[in-house]
């Protein structure tokens, strides 16, 4: 039977709990054990996939097509184990499901209240589709205190109770902050934080304390004897300078010693942790680096991005190169021409992101007609690849009022709004009114790549499988229009009617792609178009 972790956060928010999750993931990975991480997100939504990447950060897709929180991807960079629909639940789905069974009937006039139906359901969540496990570990969105996060803690409460104590560990993150004036550590808001919890019911077998100094021995006694945990499991987690150091520093502090301590496994395996070793070993000893301008509408919160910026990290990992990313303001390149020259001439590669809505757009289309005249790498991903095509319809095959549909009526629609298309589950429509939610092609699908494209090249295959989020496609009967023009169609999906990949065979690296390769780069395993991107971008930076 799989044994479960939970864990939760307390005083402040923003403490890392996705990235304690997923580094606790790996390290039990390490020492040879399956291991799968969930998350519960106390909001109201019933999904991240309507909420703004302003406010939430990016929305990470998995291969079954879930729109899920962004810690998700954080689990499957740090474990490899692609993460699943059932891997994250909301207050908001919680509620939805329960009040639709309501309505037909199924709990037969029952009154339904939030003990004992919501505690049930998310009970079935945490313990639903668990396949040879030997480790569950469930992060839980929020701080502990907050009113909407009540029922998940009764829930993880009763939990302990059903699966018994010797199979549920609760690892409770805390802040111990440092007060300038006096130059002390300060253990009163971990206690209280733990005081609260068992107040619930709920007492925490590891503190993983958050400092910007290290705690010294007797704090840690302090915290240890008001906490009613042994002083081995107050954990200090020092500010890292890498997120791939999390997992060795936490390592180092006895995280997972002492989280299988607490379920009385004293045998475990030691950990191989080379894989973590190799890639600090390429974050400390570059050999040399690049700079990506990254021009996009969310710039201002690189976390609408988190993905994509991991995963040009993991292509300098690939290229034993440093990537420094500059964040561009698409807006800015829509008026002045010598802006935007300024401040892509000195870039090595030039990547459009994916994002919705028309502001910024012919800025992005400005930066990708200047990195296809100047031959500068380009990578445009999901909007990126559409606005390349709407930049080779406009200056290349004469369709001067190209555009998309998602950007209103007017002008000739290049890309517009599929309303039929095949999934391994069939035949699958929307129409233009639906539900904002739900209305796009999510998750995994399969391409076919042009045997001698260079995207064939750099995958080392021609058939592929990639995830996707997005409402419109190119619309393929301008196909021979925009390869006379020089863009060539490399990729498409297996049907023949939806196009996946543009490149340029007159250009050192252009590509644009209508999935989000980012989504599946893993550090130790980095996206092969990324890998092929930095590297076009270290040529570049050669001849600058
Ligand atoms: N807005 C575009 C669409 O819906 C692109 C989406 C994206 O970049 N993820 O098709």
């Amino acid at each position: 039977m799989a044994r479960f972790i939970f864990i939760t956060g307390g005083v402040v928010s923003s403490l890392g709990k996705g990235l304690l999750a997923a580094s606790l993931g790996a390290l039990l990975q390490a020492r040879g054990y399956k291991a799968r991480i969930r998350k519960f997100d106390p909001y109201l939504n019933v999904d991240p996939g309507t909420m703004s990447p302003y406010q939430h950060g990016e929305v990470y897709v998995t291969d079954d097509g879930a729109e899920t929180d962004l810690d998700l991807g954080h689990y499957e960079r740090f474990t490899g184990v692609s993460a699943r629909q059932s891997d994250n639940v909301t207050s908001g789905r919680v509620y939805s499901d329960i009040i639709a069974k309501e309505r037909r009937g199924d709990y037969l006039g029952a009154t339904v209240q939030v003990i004992p139906h919501v505690t049930n359901a998310i009970k079935e969540f945490a313990l639903n589709d668990i396949d040879d496990l030997d480790f569950v570990i469930c992060e839980i969105g929020g701080t502990i205190g907050d009113i909407e996060s009540l029922p998940f803690v009764e829930a993880l409460r009763q939990l302990s109770n059903d699966l018994g104590r010797e199979n549920v560990v609760f690892v409770h993150t805390t802040l111990v902050p440092y007060i300038a004036a006096a130059g002390e550590l300060k253990t009163k808001p971990t206690q209280h934080s733990v005081r609260e919890m068992t107040g619930y019911g709920i007492q925490p077998d590891v503190l993983l304390c958050r400092s910007e100094h290290p705690i010294p021995p007797e704090e840690r006694a302090k915290i240890a004897l008001f906490c009613n945990v042994p002083e081995s499991a107050v954990i200090q987690a020092l500010d890292a300078r890498s997120i791939y150091d999390v997992p060795l520093a936490y390592h180092n502090e006895g995280l997972d010693r002492e989280v299988l301590r607490a379920f009385g496994i004293e045998d475990a395996p030691e950990p191989d942790l080379k894989r973590w070793t190799d890639i600090m070993d390429r974050v400390d000893n570059p050999e040399g680096e690049v700079t990506i301008g990254v021009v996009g509408k969310y710039v201002s919160l690189p976390d609408a991005y988190k993905s994509l910026r991991e995963a040009l990290v993991h292509g300098g990992f690939a290229n034993k190169v440093k990537v420094n990313i500059k964040w561009l303001d698409a807006e800015m390149f829509e008026s002045e021409d010598e802006e935007l020259a300024a401040k892509l001439e000195p870039m090595h590669g030039i990547l459009v992101p994916g994002g919705f809505g028309e502001r910024g757009s012919e800025g992005k289309i400005a930066a990708i007609k200047f990195a296809r005249t100047r031959k500068i790498p380009f990578f445009g991903i999901c909007l990126g690849m559409q606005m390349a095509c709407i930049e080779a319809a406009r200056n290349q095959a004469g369709i001067e009022d190209a555009t998309t549909t998602e950007f209103g009526e007017e002008g000739e629609p290049i890309i517009g709004l599929i309303t039929e298309w095949m999934s391994e589950e069939g035949l699958q429509k929307r129409s233009a009114d639906g539900d904002l939610g739900g209305t796009m092609r999510l998750g995994a699908y399969d391409a076919k790549l042009s045997p001698n494209s260079a995207v064939a090249s750099q995958y080392g295959t021609t058939e592929i499988s990639e995830r996707h989020r997005h409402r419109y496609e190119v619309n393929k009967n301008y196909i021979p229009k925009l390869e006379q023009g020089g863009l060539i169609f490399s990729g498409m999906s297996p049907d023949g009617l939806l196009p996946e990949i543009v490149e340029r065979p007159d250009h050192p690296w252009f590509i644009g792609v209508q999935f989000h390769p980012e989504l599946k780069s893993r550090p130790f395993d980095p996206h092969p178009l990324f890998k092929g991107f930095i590297a076009a971008a270290l040529e570049q930076s050669r001849l600058v």
